[in-house]
C-alpha cells in the first residue's frame, strides 16, 4: 500500500466519513468499527503507515466516542501528521504495553463489530479473547456501499486517474508490439502510468493472440505475432484514487470475424454504459451488456461480471453481476467491461470506469473504442 490521499482533503472531510462510517455500522446492527491500515483507513483518516507490522494499528469508530487510532508509540509522530489526525484522539503504546487489553477497554462487551477485510488474524484473534463474547464482521461484507459514492473531489481525483490511463494507451498505440513479448510490453506500460503520475501500478496485461482469450492471463513471455490480437488492460492508484482501463488491439489487418467480435464487444460496452443511470440496479448493466453478446450467440464466450466498483482501490464494490440488486447512485464509480473469448484464438475485452450522474452515466476513459492496428 502506498500512495497517501493527497493533502486536498481536510480534517473535517475525514471527521465526515467517519461520522458517516459509525452512523452505516450502527444502521447495519453493529456497535462499532475496527480499521486495520489498509485502504479503508486511508479513506477515513489520510494515514497509510510506512509499513504494515505485527505491531498493532488500529481505528476504533464507536457512537459513543471520538474516533480512536491505536498506534504503536514509533509510529505515533508520522500518525499525528496523516490529514485526519485533528479528528481523531491518538492513542499510543509501547512495546511490552498489551494493546489488546488498551482496545477493549474501548469495546463494548457482547456486541458485533465490523473488521475491515485486510486486519491481520493475529491481531483480531488477540483481541477477540480481550473483548468477551464480541463477534465480528467483515466490513466489506456489512457495509460494502461505505467507500462507493465519491464526492466531487474524490470523483475529480478519479477523472485525472482515468486521463492518465487514457494517455498511457496512446502511447502504448506507437510502440512496436511484434517481435516482442507480452512481458516487454507490460513492463511500457507500468512506465507509461508511471510517467503520466502513477504511484502504483496493479496490474498491466498483454494478453496476444490465444493468451487473450484467457480473461486472467496477465504477461508472459509469449512473443507477439503478426496477426495477433492483443488485450490490453491497465491501471493503478494515481494520488490514492484508481484508473482501470482496457482496449484490444491487432497487429496489422484483421480478420472479417475479428473485426465482427470486436464491434460486438463494443456494442455490448456501449449498451452496457447507456443503462447506466441512478436508481437502476447493477445487475441491469451486466444484462444489458450481456444480452448483445448472447443475442449475436457468443454468450458462453462472456465467462466474467460486468464490472466492478473502484476508487481507493481498483475492485471493490459494487459489482455489475446478475443478482446485485444495488441500485445506482450519483457519484458511484465503476468498470463497464464486457468481453468474448474463444478458447485457444484469442479475447476482446474493452473496459472504461463510468460514474453515475443525475441523469445517466459519464465515462472516465475516452479513448478510441474502435479497433486500433499497431505495428
Ligand atoms: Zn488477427
Ligand atoms: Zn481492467
Ligand atoms: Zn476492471
Amino acid at each position: 500500500m502506498t500512495g497517501r490521499t493527497p493533502a486536498r482533503f481536510t480534517a473535517a472531510d475525514y471527521r465526515a466519513r467517519m461520522e458517516r462510517a459509525v452512523r452505516a455500522a450502527a444502521d447495519a446492527g453493529l456497535a462499532g468499527l475496527l480499521v486495520a491500515p489498509g485502504p479503508d483507513l486511508v479513506w477515513l483518516t489520510g494515514y497509510a503507515p510506512p509499513a504494515v507490522t505485527e505491531r498493532l494499528t488500529l481505528l476504533v469508530l464507536t457512537p459513543d466516542r471520538d474516533p480512536v487510532l491505536v498506534v504503536p508509540a514509533l509510529e505515533a509522530p508520522d500518525a499525528a501528521e496523516a490529514v485526519g489526525a485533528p479528528a481523531l484522539t491518538l492513542r499510543d503504546w509501547t512495546d511490552g504495553k498489551d494493546p489488546y487489553a488498551a482496545t477493549a477497554a474501548l469495546l463494548d462487551t457482547g456486541k458485533r463489530f465490523g473488521v475491515s477485510d485486510n486486519a491481520w488474524a493475529l491481531h483480531l484473534l488477540r483481541l477477540q479473547r480481550a473483548v468477551p463474547d464480541s463477534s465480528y464482521a467483515s466490513l466489506t461484507e456489512a457495509l460494502p456501499m461505505l467507500r462507493a459514492v465519491k464526492d466531487a473531489a474524490e470523483l475529480e481525483l478519479m477523472a485525472a486517474a482515468g486521463a492518465a490511463a487514457d494517455a498511457t494507451y496512446e502511447e502504448i498505440r506507437k510502440v512496436p508490439f511484434a517481435g516482442r513479448r507480452e512481458s516487454e510490453v507490460g513492463a511500457d506500460l507500468a512506465d507509461l502510468l508511471r510517467r503520466f503520475g502513477h504511484s502504483q501500478v496493479d496490474f498491466t496485461i498483454v494478453a496476444s493472440g490465444p493468451n487473450g482469450a484467457n480473461p486472467h492471463h496477465e504477461v508472459g513471455d509469449r512473443v507477439i505475432e503478426h496477426g495477433d490480437m492483443i488485450v490490453l488492460d491497465f491501471g493503478g492508484l494515481k494520488d490514492g484514487y484508481g484508473s482501470d482501463t482496457s482496449r484490444t488491439v491487432h497487429v496489422g489487418e484483421p480478420t472479417d470475424e475479428e473485426r465482427r467480435v470486436h464491434d460486438l464487444v463494443r456494442e455490448a460496452q456501449e449498451a452496457g454504459f447507456r443503462a447506466v443511470r441512478p436508481g437502476v440496479a447493477c445487475q441491469e448493466i451486466d444484462r444489458a451488456a450481456r444480452a448483445v453478446i448472447a443475442d449475436a450467440g457468443y454468450g458462453e464466450y462472456f465467462i466474467h461480471r460486468t464490472g466492478h466498483g473502484i476508487g481507493v482501490t481498483t475492485h471493490e464494490p459494487p459489482y455489475m453481476i446478475e443478482g446485485e440488486e444495488q441500485p445506482l447512485v450519483p457519484g458511484m464509480c465503476f468498470s463497464v467491461e464486457p468481453g468474448v473469448y474463444l478458447p485457444g484464438r484469442f479475447g476482446v475485452r474493452i473496459e472504461d470506469i463510468v460514474t453515475v450522474t443525475e441523469d445517466g452515466g459519464r465515462r472516465l476513459n475516452d479513448t478510441t473504442r474502435e479497433m486500433v492496428m499497431v505495428d
